[in-house]
């Protein structure tokens, strides 16, 4: 295949960290220009909006959508409408229904469309998946939390309608939860922190369950001030405890370390993403946002102290 030229938009926290190091470790792609209003990379086209980069840029094969959810919608059917490839950040919208738009409009202008879940590449999910097939599940916790103020610094989206506050780092554990057990599960119980000041949860805590009344917790929160993230998912079964920790990077087995790997989490996306444009394919799973939707549909809403940057 020839090399996908590629055009980031919104250089922000994720695309200059993860996205741009990526691209330039994949020989698949070029970076050939960058849209963004307030960034630009050197020696690299730049254009400040995405209309402006399809209209005065060099052509590019494909964007990789980096803005928040409630601007990517309109910016995917633009692109698609173009005939780009489109891959996007998570989550994949800011609505469900919207989703649905891209679907047929990436069938119709025949593109490849890619809802993109970086946790699912951690090194150890596949490890956890292939070793939770054959054993009974009898619990599942979910223990998610990091400062909101190290990982998401001014980002005032994250507070505003479609932001999803904590959830926007709790449906990184729900894309891994909904990759590595067996069968489908649904919420019954969801308690949402909401600071007087922001229409987002700054926490939450969650009782799924599944076809077989296997128990399924969570607790988000963004107030781990001082201590280090903790990302992790602890699997009880009849043969032993599992655990995915550091987002799913390390897996345990009843205490004992089993798999250890690099972040390779974008690697595997863009590797993912070339094949699928390789293809003809599009992938685009909205399991994890339809958790978080049901959340903040069945939640009760308790208020907490005004959030603060
Ligand atoms: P960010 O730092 O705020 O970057 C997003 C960029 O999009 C901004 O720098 C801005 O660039 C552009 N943008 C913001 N609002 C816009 C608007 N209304 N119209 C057009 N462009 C706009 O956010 P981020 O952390 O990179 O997150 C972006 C997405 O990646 C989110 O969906 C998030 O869930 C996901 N993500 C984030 C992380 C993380 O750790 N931060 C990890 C994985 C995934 P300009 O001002 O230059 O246009």
């Amino acid at each position: 295949m020839d090399t996908i030229r590629l055009a980031i938009v919104g250089y922000g926290k994720i695309a200059r960290d993860q996205h741009h190091p990526a691209i330039d470790a994949n020989p698949a792609y070029r970076l050939s220009a960058v849209a963004s209003r307030n960034a630009a990379v050197p020696g690299v086209a730049h254009f400040e909006t995405l209309e402006a980069l399809l209209k005065e840029g060099p052509t590019v094969d494909a964007v990789a959508l980096c803005t928040p959810a409630g601007v990517r919608t309109a910016q995917a059917r633009l692109a698609m409408s173009h005939g780009k490839h489109v891959m996007l950040e998570k989550p994949p919208g800011a609505t469900l229904a919207e989703i649905e738009t891209l679907r047929e409009d990436a069938a119709r202008s025949g593109v490849t469309l890619f809802a993109s879940w970086h946790s699912r590449h951690a090194h150890c999910v596949a490890p956890a998946r292939r070793w939770l097939s054959t054993r009974k599940i009898q619990r599942v916790d979910i223990v998610w939390k990091e400062d909101v103020r190290e990982w998401h610094p001014g980002q005032a989206w994250i507070w505003q309608p479609g932001g999803m506050g904590v959830f926007d780092p709790g449906i990184n554990a729900l894309s891994i939860a909904t990759a590595i057990l067996p069968r489908p599960f649904h919420l019954i119980d969801a308690q949402l922190q909401v600071p007087g000041n922001c229409q987002t949860p700054i926490a939450a805590s969650l009782d799924f369950v599944d076809g077989l009344k296997v128990p399924i917790h969570a607790e988000f929160d963004f107030r781990q001030v001082g201590t280090p993230p903790i990302w992790e998912i602890h699997v009880e079964t009849d043969d032993g405890r599992l655990t995915l920790e550091a987002g799913g990077s390390r897996m345990r087995v009843d205490g004992e370390l089993r798999e250890e790997g690099p972040d390779a989490e974008y690697a595997g996306l863009y590797e993912r993403f070339a094949g699928l444009i390789g293809r003809g394919q599009s992938d685009v799973d909205v399991s994890p946002f339809r958790h978080v939707a049901d959340a903040l549909m069945l939640g009760y809403r308790h208020p907490v102290d005004d959030f603060t940057e």
